[in-house]
């Protein structure tokens, strides 16, 4: 089994790459980003300098790791990849920085998981482009001034706010991804679907598209999961209904909450009969860390008008109920 699964997650990953725009033009959405983000590279490109460091912010999956990779090529520079958690020692980071070349875009996601000291050797690398290098350990310990070439640091964290402010202000520009409309998410769908020769009616697409949390990478993830299903069942078109079907078996439902979002929502009226509750116990009873409930679940659930955040902790809100088809107690606080 083992050998299957990994052959299909490796489809999966070729796939994802496959269908990720390549240029700012194919980017959907995002038009205020998109326009900023379009000025600050012409602006680099008429002065012939490289182009300033970039911090982009939002929940997982709306394109940064996309944007990062537009940035670079337009810049048509080579691009880097690390993140936070790969970076426990400043010497780690060391590493990637002395060996860039001149206009690189280096892209650290998660970038407000990075540790302390690797962050203090970024604050000089983003600033001056040196970073200081200590050899030894003790009272014999120096620090030798390494000089690095201009680079570009694309960082990408869930919410810019986890950022130290010495760290945030050292960034010439701050993009906020937004979830995506609807009609936004139709138009990644049926470019996706043109790339994976697929046919899917209108009313097809509009059913995948609302089905997925505001977020282009689920749109088309269950795209490849229609398609299983299209191909299992010999459909040729895709419609409505096919859509829905398949979408149901994969516990999506027609808000597009999957098994995460429910289980906070159920917790929430069930455990805590609406709240308040802080966040880290909503996070025990559902099983999951902190940051993944905060991140993950909540700017969705809370778009939807279906969790608020009050200064004493998580509350239902009326739709929450609604949609879980339960009663809310009386007092309840939404
Ligand atoms: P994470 O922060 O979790 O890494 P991300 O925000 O970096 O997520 P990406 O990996 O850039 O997300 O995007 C996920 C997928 O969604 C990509 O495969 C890409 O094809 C698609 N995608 C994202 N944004 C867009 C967009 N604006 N237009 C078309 N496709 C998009």
């Amino acid at each position: 089994g083992r050998l299957v699964a990994g052959a299909a997650e490796g489809e999966e990953r070729e796939l994802e790459a496959a269908l990720r725009p390549k240029n700012l033009d194919d980017f959907v959405g995002q038009q205020r980003v998109r326009r900023q983000l379009s000025l600050v590279l012409e602006a680099a490109r008429l002065r012939g300098r490289t182009a300033d460091h970039v911090l982009m912010s939002g929940p997982p999956g709306l394109g940064k790791t996309t944007l990062a990779m537009i940035i670079a090529g337009e810049m048509n520079a080579p691009l880097r990849i690390s993140s936070g958690p790969a970076i426990q020692h400043a010497g780690d980071l060391a590493a990637i920085l002395s060996s860039l070349t001149e206009g690189e875009v280096l892209f650290l996601d998660e970038i407000h998981r990075m540790s302390r000291p690797a962050e203090e050797m970024l604050y000089m690398a983003m600033e001056d482009f040196r970073v200081d290098i200590v050899v030894g350990k003790g009272a014999g310990a120096t620090s030798i001034p390494l000089e690095i070439p201009p680079f570009t640091l694309v960082g990408a964290t869930t919410r810019a706010g986890l950022l130290p402010g010495p760290l945030r202000d050292r960034f010439g520009f701050t993009g906020h991804l937004e979830f995506y409309s609807t009609e936004e998410l139709e138009l990644v769908l049926r470019r996706s679907a043109l790339l994976l020769d697929m046919k899917v009616n209108s009313a097809g697409f509009t059913q995948i598209a609302s089905r997925s949390r505001g977020t282009p990478r689920i749109a088309n993830r269950l795209l490849r999961r229609v398609r299983d299903w299209a191909l299992v069942g010999g459909l040729d078109q895709v419609d409505s209904r096919a859509a829905s079907a398949a979408l149901e078996m994969y516990e999506v439902d027609e808000k597009g909450l999957d098994r995460l979002d429910r289980s906070v929502l159920e917790a929430l009226c069930r455990k805590f009969a609406g709240g308040p509750v802080g966040l880290s116990t909503l996070a025990i009873a559902v099983g999951e860390e902190t940051e993944t409930v905060e991140t993950v679940a909540e700017p969705f659930l809370v778009r939807e008008g279906l969790l608020g955040r009050t200064p004493r902790g998580r509350i239902a809100m009326p739709a929450a109920w609604e949609h879980l088809g339960l009663v809310p107690p009386p007092d309840s606080p939404g």
